[in-house]
């Protein structure tokens, strides 16, 4: 049982996707936040450039009401 889960899993990590910004092919992909207006996955790099970006200086998630 525990066998055949960690197989999925490894399989269904594996598959690529195309970055919507650098459009490289990543495997572990993001999703941006709303407020960035970007609509599809980021790869890593770009996930934690946009976050650099939208909010400068600081990398923890603030919660505005
Ligand atoms: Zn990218």
């Amino acid at each position: 049982m525990f066998f055949i889960s960690f197989k999925k899993e490894i399989c269904d990590m594996g598959s690529k996707f195309k970055c919507t910004i650098c459009n490289e092919e990543e495997t572990m992909q993001f999703n941006p936040m709303e407020e960035w207006k970007i609509e599809g996955p980021l790869c890593g790099k770009c996930y934690s450039k946009q976050l650099a970006g939208h909010y400068p200086g600081k990398h923890v998630r603030v919660n505005k009401e």
